[in-house]
């Protein structure tokens, strides 16, 4: 679509600036533009100095720095570029745009990589998942998806879910341009763990249509509904916040709004709710509320994925909620940490005694069938690489079924700096070499183990076997 605005093939040859021009108002969307980068090396060899004019030209300085990276790219030196970019990815952690170019780059770097082959692949996530943030919505999870398709607090549900928000990204997966995501944050991608279009196709006359006619607006509402509106929480970890956060009186009465509004409705449709990247569930009074109003006899397909840090999951706790015993598909406690010192820092207000006789509770109910899965989650980061063997062993000890690890997201909560400090996955961290070392080890190789955005790091690719969502 926006191909054609560039003014190649054309009898008088474009001068330099007008190329860049044209380049960067596309950038300036802040989407990936994988067809456009496909076409630098055909501008690279017909405008003498294009290179010349990035390498003088200040202005713009980040879209003309991602150009100057695919045009050094394009001459065939990928690992200088990617070196040159590496501070912009970095602080960029978050942007399709940037992090697109890195993936393009590194995709020539590694042509017969099949993780950097999209086309033809179809996720499925934006075509039935809806992520309800306090302001916005998301087809997948926002971190990795930050386009909203929209505000259930000002729109009704099935206008959001058909938005063409919604449907420019659905559209970039059948396009294959995941324009959108952020694809070196995406584990689906990052594990070559998107299925062919053909596949997906054949799993039910729904996706057959969605596949064959290019379907982006949709007839059924989602079946996947994450709710992380309330960042209510017990406790104040330093990766996610600065200090405890509760909502106060007109944030919850908003939030009661959005429940019976646009929430419960929604949810008469869906087949799984997940409750919560946000907070905790048990320490906020708009989910418990919510938890106690997902009646089987009203909501009889519905099963849940409970996310928690833990410390409320109590035998006491969980007797308070008799909606949730048989309809959890999935119980996940982050805990981040495989001993009580590492975790007690990283986990501001917790404490390990009462973490591991709760995991164990956990594993208890697990292993008696009350819930079907049990996983804990572990966001790596600089304070805690060393005990990832650890927390394998942890993870078996408390009766987990899945331990899945991730590099830590820069939340808005870090300076740049202080997450390149705790960003030891990164190349080039000074304890990067450590960290390496650390995920040789034999116990990340175990079956129960999920390395999602870090299986690049496994020395065999190792941890893949099971794609995290959520
Ligand atoms: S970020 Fe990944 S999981 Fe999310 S929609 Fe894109 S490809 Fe799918």
């Amino acid at each position: 679509m926006f191909v054609e605005s560039l003014p190649v093939g054309q009898p008088a040859l474009p001068d330099a600036d007008t190329v860049i021009a044209t380049l960067t108002a596309v950038m300036a969307d802040g989407a990936d533009h994988p067809e456009l980068w496909a076409m630098i090396p055909a501008l690279a060899g017909t405008i003498p100095d294009l290179a010349d004019r990035l390498t003088t030209r200040a202005d713009d300085a980040l879209p003309i720095a991602l150009l100057r990276g695919l045009v050094q790219a394009a001459r065939g030196d990928c690992a200088a570029a990617l070196a040159a970019l590496g501070p912009l990815a970095l602080h960029h952690s978050q942007s399709a745009l940037v992090q697109g170019v890195v993936f393009h780059i590194q995709a020539l770097a590694d042509p017969d990589n099949p993780r950097y082959q999209l086309a033809g692949k179809v996720c499925t996530a934006p075509f039935e998942q809806l992520d309800v943030l306090e302001a916005s919505v998301h087809q997948c999870c926002a971190s990795w998806l930050q386009t909203s398709a929209g505000d259930l607090g000002t729109t009704p549900w099935p206008q959001v879910w058909n938005s063409a928000a919604a449907q420019a990204v659905r559209a970039s997966v059948l396009d294959g341009s995941y324009r959108y995501c952020n694809k070196t944050a995406c584990p689906k991608i990052q594990a070559n763990g998107l299925p062919e279009a053909a596949a997906v196709a054949a799993r039910s006359p729904f996706w057959a249509d969605v596949i064959t006619n290019a379907r982006v607006a949709l007839d059924r509402g989602p079946r996947v509904v994450n709710l992380a509106y309330d960042r209510t929480c017990n406790l104040a970890c330093p990766s996610c916040r600065t200090e405890r956060y509760a909502a106060d009186d007109a944030t919850r009465a908003r939030f009661d709004r959005l429940q019976d509004v646009a929430i419960l409705p929604m949810l008469k449709h869906a087949d799984i709710v997940f409750v919560t990247g946000s907070g905790d569930p048990f320490a906020s009074k708009n989910f418990r509320q919510l938890l106690t109003a997902l009646t089987p006899q009203d909501y009889p397909h519905l099963r849940f994925q409970i996310m928690t840090n833990g410390m409320l999951f109590t035998p006491r706790q969980w007797a308070g909620f008799p909606n949730l015993h048989g309809r959890v598909a999935m119980l996940k406690i982050s805990i981040d940490a495989a001993t009580g010192p590492t975790h007690e820092a990283l986990r501001l207000g917790a404490r390990w005694d009462t973490m591991y006789e709760n995991m164990r509770f956990a594993g208890q109910l697990a292993r008696s069938g009350v819930i079907d899965q049990f996983d804990l989650v572990f966001t790596v980061q600089h304070a805690n690489f060393r005990e990832m063997g650890a927390a394998v062993d942890l993870a078996k000890a408390v009766g987990a079924t899945g331990i899945y690890f991730a590099r830590m997201t820069n939340w808005g909560t870090f300076s740049a700096s202080d997450y390149a400090d705790r960003a030891v996955f990164v190349p080039g961290h000074r304890d990067h070499p450590a960290f390496l070392a650390a995920m040789a080890d034999a116990r990340l190789r175990d079956p129960m183990v999920m390395l999602g955005d870090l299986a690049e790091f496994a020395p065999d690719r190792a941890g893949q076997g099971r794609i995290f969502v959520h």
